[in-house]
């Protein structure tokens, strides 16, 4: 039995009532826009929820792309067929035969909210479980945990069986809580900060530093690659690379060994803060965490912290290292970020960085140097490129002002 649509059950959306519209119809564009390799589905969205029309397009290959669709909790590929007792008899025993196998459980659950049609909720599950036992051997009734969960729905368009409920991402559609910049580097939290922050419904563009000639062209698309990989959640993604040579050399030259990496992590954020008022996000978000490096420890965060009062997000503050690598491994990005490419960060490392920061001592080591005019060059030739999942050229490079 082929299935004609997929129902697609809202997530926490279906809680937000004064947003509701705005969230369906940012998911029922997500939704399109996931779909895109397959032109004859159709959308229909409701308050409710989403239909997902097939027109002969096979089903698991799209509920593959929903699975990854922030704003959905669940998916169910789903038969329709008339508000006829025979009718539906013959497809759920279809559709079990299907699923079944030798020796399992079954059990039906009827929802009826056409309170017209002749059987009410009892009167349907004892029709059709009683043809499906006298039409299949080998198959019993497990009322508690059966193997096979046939739901049918009586509706007034018609009656929606289906077999399988399969769990979506959960969170908010993506763009549906605003948009916020992400400092991604190359190594294994930031991508992991980007998904998760992603899933609260924000929309993302990437910010990378890089340091030609000490960073090669390898490791900045090591990056791309990893922007690429996020791009599965956003639809595309917006990166802006950085350079950051001279800023670095400065530091490294003229700030106190000590202090080099507080001063390093303060000009990335104040380049992230102004390339994110330039595109109208309202937050950063970074994949720092509490106690993995010198430069987390709270101290070290709240002097880095000092130079911007804009919201910085980091969803991966409280988690151990082994969660944030299984989440990476779930989304795909953790065989990227272990190629072991150079990072900026870690070429300047100085070879004992103050893990206690002074505010007051960053501050004044940096008033002596005119870092106004590095960040404004830094920022002139930002190179800013959008990336998608299906695309390997990249060619719309674009100078950031
Ligand atoms: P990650 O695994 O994301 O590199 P980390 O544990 O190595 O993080 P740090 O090197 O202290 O931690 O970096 C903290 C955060 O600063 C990163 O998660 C990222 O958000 C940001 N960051 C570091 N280096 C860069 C860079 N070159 N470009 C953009 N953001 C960066
Ligand atoms: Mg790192």
């Amino acid at each position: 039995m082929k299935y004609d649509r997929i129902l697609v059950r809202y997530g926490e959306l279906s809680l937000k009532r004064k947003n509701r519209k705005k969230f369906v119809g940012k998911l029922t564009k997500n939704v399109r826009d996931a779909l895109e390799a397959f032109p004859s589905v159709k959308i229909h969205a409701d308050r409710e929820r989403m239909f997902i029309h097939l027109h002969g397009e096979e089903s698991a290959p799209i509920v593959e792309c929903l699975k990854n669709i922030f704003g959905i909790q669940s998916i169910s590929p789903v038969v329709k067929v008339d508000k006829d007792i025979d009718e539906i008899q013959k497809a759920s025993l279809q559709l079990v035969q299907q699923f079944h196998q030798a020796g399992g459980s079954f059990k039906v659950v009827t929802k009826r909210s056409d309170k017209s049609f002749s059987l009410d909720t009892n009167g349907v599950n004892h029709a059709v479980g009683g043809y499906i036992l006298k039409h299949i051997d080998t198959i019993h009734v497990n009322v508690k945990r059966p193997d096979i969960k046939l739901l049918v729905e009586i509706r007034h368009e018609g009656v929606f069986l289906s077999c399988e409920t399969i769990q979506g991402a959960g969170g908010l559609p993506v763009g549906s809580s605003g948009k916020a910049m992400l400092m991604l580097s190359g190594g294994i939290d930031s991508p992991v900060a980007g998904y998760l922050t992603m899933k609260r419904g924000v929309e993302l563009e990437v910010v990378h530093f890089h340091s030609p000639p000490f960073t090669s062209e390898r490791a900045k698309q090591k990056v791309i690659d990893l922007a690429r990989q996020l791009s599965f959640y956003n639809g595309k993604m917006t990166v802006h690379l950085v350079p950051f040579t001279k800023i670095q050399e400065t530091i490294h030259q003229r700030i106190p060994s000590g202090y080099t990496m507080t001063s390093t992590r303060r000009m990335m954020l104040i380049l992230a803060d102004r390339i994110r008022a330039q595109h109208h996000g309202l937050a950063i978000a970074t994949g720092e965490n509490l106690g993995q490096v010198a430069s987390q420890t709270l101290e070290s965060l709240e002097a880095i912290n000092d130079v911007t009062t804009t919201p910085i997000l980091r969803p991966l503050i409280s988690m151990d290292k082994n969660e944030i690598i299984a989440i990476s491994q779930k989304i795909n990005t953790y065989d990227i970020s272990i190629l072991p490419y150079e990072d900026c960060c870690t070429i300047f490392t100085p070879p004992a960085p103050k893990t206690k920061p002074k505010k007051e001592k960053i501050k004044a080591y940096e008033s002596s140097i005119d870092f106004e005019a590095l960040l404004e060059e830094a920022l002139q030739s930002t190179q800013t490129m959008t990336v998608h999942i299906n695309e390997t050229a990249i060619d719309e490079f674009a100078d950031l002002l």
